[in-house]
């Protein structure tokens, strides 16, 4: 028997398609290499021929895809010499930044907007010990906050504006392919800052270019509608929606990510709250994944496009699911029925039972 190579993180993985050198000291956590789950209940419940994916990113060391380019960014910060890292963070990036902070042995700065991060996120940063400034104020404020600093102060920036983030992140492209045999017809994406959909486009591009496949995916981003700059034609000042991960109006990729919709000729669009909870809840009841609700509208926007039409049926579909569910439980627990109370005896356990036997 032959057995697999030990896996060691995405820049052991793609080596040769990132901006490392043969004596560069990797800093990795195993990140990369996460499930790509076709979905089999949804399809059947919508009534529509499709072939649906979800690239389950909740299942990185950290719990979302932030880990794939921090690899890159804490790697590259090290072999410059950096002491301390820095970021602004909904959640995500700030429990990334953290932990690949640890594993280096350098300092870690997250600013995180007061009260509107989600409870495991702050418990990440919290756990992995790094300075977690509070500020009072949105996202937005924390990244403009953080470039200032990035101008005066040794520390590196570790936020998607820091180009090795991009380029760890293209990687998820390259699995998908890789697994697929081919490229999907539509790649679905939740868009805060646009990083994500931008470095999954520099991805799908470098394969095509390099001749391994003859097609790349239309690119779909989708927004929460109370913080949906890329709807709205212009940046939004006071964004609101319950997927706290996109709630960004003042997006770092605006340029970039305008580039993927129109050489993909694909579109943004938005959900509401409402439809992204009902989606998380949809796939954690019908396909055994969770998720975090801003990972959510990437299937929500999907699924709504399957039955207007806009995506035709016969197509591959992959939709990024960002974090995992239980980065928010407090969200969670919200919205799902409550448990039931009964004594500690077996006739009361059975007689609670018997409503939900099949
Ligand atoms: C960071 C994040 C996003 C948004 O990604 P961008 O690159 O900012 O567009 C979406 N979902 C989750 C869970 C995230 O952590």
């Amino acid at each position: 028997m032959v057995f697999r190579r030990r896996y060691t993180g995405l820049i052991d993985q793609y080596r040769d398609r990132l901006p490392v050198h043969d004596d560069t000291r990797i800093i990795s956590l195993g990140e990369g290499n996460t499930p790509l789950v076709r979905l089999n209940n949804i399809p059947k419940i919508l009534g529509k021929a499709i072939d649906v994916y979800v690239k389950y990113e909740g299942l990185n060391p950290t719990g979302s895809f932030k880990d794939r380019g921090m690899t890159m960014a804490v790697t590259r910060a090290v072999e410059e010499g950096s002491k301390a890292i820095i970021c602004a963070s909904t959640g995500n990036t700030s429990a990334s930044a953290a932990a690949y902070a640890a594993r280096a042995g350098i300092t870690a700065f997250v600013l995180i907007p007061e009260g509107k991060i989600a409870l495991g996120k702050l418990a990440q940063a919290m756990m992995h010990g790094a300075v977690v400034l509070q500020i009072q104020g949105n996202f937005d404020k924390g990244m403009q906050l953080v470039k200032d600093i990035g101008e005066t102060t040794p520390v590196t920036i570790v936020n998607s504006i820091n180009p090795f983030r991009l380029q760890g992140q293209k990687t998820a492209a390259f699995e998908i392919i890789e697994e697929l045999q081919a490229a999907p017809d539509y790649h679905c994406l939740p868009v805060g800052n646009a990083g994500n959909i931008t470095a999954h486009w520099i991805g799908y591009t470098e394969y095509y270019q390099h001749g391994l496949v003859n097609s790349r995916p239309i690119m779909l981003g989708y927004q929460a509608s109370g913080s949906a700059p890329f709807l709205r034609g212009k940046m939004v000042d006071h964004p609101e929606t319950v997927a706290t991960a996109i709630r960004i109006g003042h997006p770092q990729s605006w340029d970039k990510a305008w580039n993927v919709q129109k050489e993909s000729q694909g579109w943004f669009d938005e959900c509401t709250d409402e439809e992204i909870l009902a989606t998380q809840k949809l796939l954690a009841e019908q396909e055994g994944i969770f998720c975090e609700p801003a990972s959510a509208s990437s299937l929500a926007g999907a699924l709504r496009d399957v039955k207007q039409g806009k995506i035709p049926e016969g197509s591959k579909i992959v939709c990024t699911l960002t974090g995992h569910g239980l980065k928010d439980p407090d969200i969670a627990i919200k919205q799902s029925q409550e448990v039931i109370t009964v004594k500690a005896e077996l006739a009361e356990v059975q007689q609670a039972m018997t409503a939900y036997l099949k």
